[in-house]
């Protein structure tokens, strides 16, 4: 059993058992999440057909490489790991936050190895109507958890939401794109300094990659040369099916 388990006792937040271990989730609901593998390293999405080396890219990020070097999503958007992501939307979040966080950071140290981290995480602002009426944004307490596990800088409020947009996932990917342009912004000036050159961006969730895009370039705009996309998981874009090509917005 894990020795911190005695001193802070977890509340699995699926099966609500005790976790027997400093996390709320226990090891029999993890052992149920659907892990993402044999994906493309820059996407995260299904990696080209009949290759599975760790380095295949897919067509739609050879064709069309996304503002970021590289995704990592260690699981799929299925159940059960579902249900903590939409926990994580609902409540305080806290207890969702701190079992995800627990489960990405050995995935980041695995797949950075003896790879340079990048040099501060960037939560992925929430529209401010929605931040209103959740009252926290979901993607900053993954990011606090992720920034502490790493001892890394976890920069808030320097990118921001500046429009309100309709949920992405009704719309056909086209819209999406046109809807997020323009959607985000880097405060500059006065005493701030300048953001740094490599960052991590932080969501809990990859679903069409529209918004993350639109994030990434108006990072890019701002001078960070190199922008990693950390989510806890990668959702299979509406109607796709598992291994058939699929859009680079991933
Ligand atoms: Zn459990
Ligand atoms: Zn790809």
């Amino acid at each position: 059993m894990d020795p911190l388990a005695a001193v802070f006792p977890g509340i699995c937040s699926l099966c609500l058992r005790r976790s027997h271990r400093a996390i709320d989730l226990c090891p029999d609901c993890e052992a149920a999440f659907e892990t993402n593998d044999l994906t493309c390293p820059v996407c995260a999405g299904p990696a080209p057909a009949g290759d599975a080396s760790p380095a295949a890219i897919c067509g739609a990020c050879l064709v069309n490489p996304p503002p970021w070097t590289l995704t990592l999503a260690p699981f799929t958007y299925s159940p059960p790991l579902r249900r903590i992501i939409e926990g994580l939307k609902s409540g305080n979040g806290l207890r969702e936050a701190r079992a995800l966080g627990s489960l990405l950071i050995p995935a980041i140290q695995s797949r950075y190895g003896n790879d340079a981290l990048p040099e501060a995480l960037v939560p992925l602002p929430l529209a401010r109507r929605r931040q209103r009426r959740r009252g926290f944004n979901q993607a900053e307490l993954l990011a606090k958890v992720i920034a502490r596990g790493l001892g890394l800088p976890h920069i808030h409020g320097r990118l921001v939401r500046i429009r309100n947009d309709p949920p992405q996932r009704s719309l056909p990917r086209s819209a999406r794109l046109r809807n997020v342009r323009g959607a985000f912004a880097v405060r500059t000036g006065g005493r701030r300094k300048s953001l740094p050159k490599r960052v991590a961006l932080i969501d809990d969730v990859s679903t069409t990659g529209a918004t993350v895009r639109a994030a990434a370039e108006t990072l890019r705009r701002a001078g960070v040369e190199e922008v990693h996309v950390w989510v806890a998981a990668k959702a299979r874009p509406p109607g796709a099916i598992e291994n058939a090509p699929h859009s680079p917005a991933g």
